[in-house]
């Protein structure tokens, strides 16, 4: 393929895009991105003329498998960063073409009107060979019958007000990002794994919680989220947003935004989870924003692994420092089970007061949860003075002087080991192998507890949050 061909700065590749070859209702737009300019966003106009009922655009690029071009689309209007209103879809690099009209689009994209006007396509290369990347974009724009409009349907907010334990995926992927299910198959899945709740988290894009009213089932709580993927600072998730909410993903960590977004996030009753940390190429700590803006971690990702390890090792320091940050465990599942990410392992269970988005958040708040590879299981874990007893994710008030009962209440889980950890890492491990232990430490000798249960090959099979002593 040969298109024009541009060595590098956006104002010359926009000055560049040329209609090759225009029939009435298809525009091509072609240019080339330099190697050095990986990660740059660049904007293709689109004139969109009146009485245009609905646009595909069909993305070509070079050496593709070496070279990731990742795209979306911005209606006319503003489409700063920030700005959001004019969204239309991201579908990253996950696909190579999509449609909207006013009834449907491709998964990944907002169904509606086709405003005319200038519309923006957004590419960026995040994976590009030395060579760099030749793209093409073909525009088709064409008017069709009119269609009943598509209607936005939320999941329901409400499965039930009993207090109790609820066993939930708080990261997974459908085709709405780069999954390979449908919103129905994942729902399905979930209700044949007993999960109470599902958390949906797609790459940068609203569109799949604008329908999951459609699927959500009278048993299996559904929250919306986003997967907010940066270009290299790290992923990480808004957990509980509003339906049409939409976090924007199109700032670095200098450009010191990072707090409004997080903010809008609590102001729809959510939670921020910084992702999968050590997932790099590197293996170092991939994420680059202030881990102490965030709500927690996530330190467990699909099956344990040594960067779940270095995660812990890190979660584990920032408590060790008193930051009371929450660690979650998600699958990450982007396909059915028999793949690496399979739903609900592991899953978070959180004690909360109804199987509700506003409970479910507020447990994991709370941070009353532990993880667990073994689904939910009846633990109870506490610690006790003589003035007082506090359960996880609560403080519990010491004395210096005194000493704290630790106690904990599992089923017998044979070849496996308990271990007590206190801040300066393992206080008891003993073999898991009873229903009952008990004890003793010096209240003055770690500002927290917590309880790992290990499978005999090292694999973490239960992690809860820890117990704060005061
Ligand atoms: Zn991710
Ligand atoms: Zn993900």
């Amino acid at each position: 393929m040969k298109f024009s061909y541009i060595t590098s700065f956006i104002l010359l590749i926009l000055n560049c895009f040329s209609a090759l070859g225009q029939k009435a209702d298809t525009v091509l737009k072609s240019g080339h991105i330099d190697s050095t300019q990986i990660f740059k966003l660049f904007y293709v106009p689109v004139n969109v003329p009146a009485g245009i009922t609905e646009i595909k655009v069909k993305e070509q690029y070079s050496n593709e498998g070496k070279n990731v071009l990742n795209m979306g689309i911005y209606a006319p209007g503003d489409y700063s960063i920030g700005k959001t209103v004019n969204f239309r879809g991201w579908s990253g690099g996950a696909k190579n073409e999509f449609f909207i009209n006013e009834a449907d689009a491709s998964t990944g994209y907002i169904p509606g009107k086709i405003t005319p006007g200038i519309w923006h396509v957004l590419i960026y290369s995040s994976t590009i060979i030395k060579a760099g990347l030749d793209w093409k974009l073909e525009i088709s724009l064409s008017k069709t019958q009119p269609k009943k409009p598509f209607i936005i349907k939320p999941a329901k907010k409400i499965i039930n007000q009993i207090t109790g334990w609820y066993s939930g995926d708080l990261h997974m992927h459908t085709l709405h990002s780069d999954g390979k299910r449908t919103q129905q198959e994942l729902v399905d899945e979930a209700v044949s794994k007993k999960l109470d709740y599902i958390i949906s988290t797609e790459h940068n894009t609203n569109s799949a919680n604008l329908k999951w009213g459609y699927y959500d089932p009278n048993n299996l709580l559904v929250i919306n989220g986003e997967e907010i993927t940066t270009t290299a600072f790290g992923h990480w998730n808004a957990l509980g947003l509003k339906t049409k909410t939409l976090i924007d993903w199109r700032y670095t960590p200098t450009d010191k935004v990072i707090q409004r977004y997080i903010n809008m996030v609590h102001n729809d009753g959510g939670l921020c989870i910084i992702n999968h940390p050590f997932y790099t190429k590197d293996l170092s700590n991939g994420f680059k924003f202030d881990p102490l803006l965030f709500d927690g971690i996530e330190i467990w990702n699909g099956n344990w692994d040594f960067m779940d390890a270095k995660a812990l090792k890190w979660w584990q320091q920032l408590l060790k420092q008193g930051n009371h940050l929450l660690a979650i465990g998600a699958s990450d599942t982007h396909k059915a089970t028999g793949s690496e990410n399979n739903l609900g392992n592991p899953s978070t269970i959180v004690y909360a007061e109804g199987l509700s988005k506003e409970a479910i958040l507020n447990g994991l708040r709370n941070r009353t949860t532990y993880i667990s590879s073994l689904g939910k299981i009846d633990l109870i874990f506490n610690a006790q003075t003589s003035n007082g007893k506090a359960t996880i994710g609560e403080t519990l008030k010491v004395k210096p002087a005194g000493e704290v009962s630790a106690n904990l209440v599992l089923k017998p889980l044979p070849n496996a080991v308990v271990t007590l950890i206190g801040e300066q890492g393992p206080l008891f491990t003993v073999k898991a192998d009873r229903e009952q232990y008990q004890w003793t430490i010096p209240a003055a000798s770690t500002k927290f507890i917590r309880i790992e249960v290990r499978d005999a090959k090292d694999q973490m099979l239960i992690l809860t949050n820890p117990i704060w002593l005061k």
